[in-house]
């Protein structure tokens, strides 16, 4: 699931519940992130294909940049509508953690995160369907979009 997508359901989750303490935001997040892997999201298939490129970081910093430009326009909206606080902040640090942590491991070339990484590739399987990014990826689209939406009014 991409970025823009796990920032959203975690900053709607934390306004939902009246989480507003940066570092309960910045966990909650980080947990959230694991929950939303484990829904089949249809983004699993792009992740393959990157890695399968004769030069898999230009694939990967793609897909990157795109998920942080869309994430650039959420928080200029957010902060267009006066909602951008420092516990939104720390919600999308946080549930930004998990692939931060993979993308870590993929430059330095070892495993350092342990069991979390672990942990991250059993929620990916935990259940086993998918389906394609030709759906998943607007489906992310549209459940982003219209939680940040939300999220500034
Ligand atoms: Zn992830």
């Amino acid at each position: 699931m991409f970025i823009t997508a796990h920032a959203a359901v975690t900053v709607t989750v934390a306004t939902t519940l009246g989480v507003d303490q940066p570092a309960a935001t910045f966990v909650l997040g980080w947990l959230l992130h694991y929950f939303g892997d484990a829904l089949p999201h249809g983004d699993e298939s792009l992740g393959e294909w990157a890695k399968r490129g004769r030069v898999p970081a230009i694939r990967i910093g793609l897909m990157c940049l795109i998920d942080l430009a869309a994430l650039s326009v959420a928080l200029l909206w957010c902060q267009s509508q006066g909602v951008l606080t420092p516990a939104v902040w720390a919600a999308i640090v946080g549930s930004a953690v998990p692939d931060l942590l993979v993308g870590l491991e993929l430059v330095l070339g070892k495993p350092i995160t342990g069991p979390l990484a672990w942990l991250h590739e059993a929620v990916h399987r935990s259940i086993n369907f998918v389906y394609s990014p030709w759906i998943g990826v607007p489906l992310q689209v549209i459940l982003a979009g219209v939680l940040w939406w939300l999220i500034g009014r």
